[in-house]
């Protein structure tokens, strides 16, 4: 998956593994945004963060 603006790689395959190329990745009602890290324009990806793990950890992560 390549940035719209520049074209720079946000995510690749590395076999079954995926990697993200970004610093930051923005999770906004079940949409994901990353930044892209060559030219910072907000590209939205394919991935969601699981909300019952966010639920069920809720002490974890208002630490
Ligand atoms: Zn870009």
């Amino acid at each position: 998956m390549k940035c719209p603006v520049c074209k720079k790689t946000i995510i690749c395959t590395e076999g079954k593994k995926l990697k993200l190329r970004s610093r930051i990745v923005i999770f906004d009602n079940g949409k994901a945004t990353a930044k892209c890290i060559s030219c910072k324009s907000d590209v939205e990806i394919p991935i969601r963060f699981n909300r019952s793990y966010e639920l069920a950890n809720n002490s974890f992560l208002s630490r």
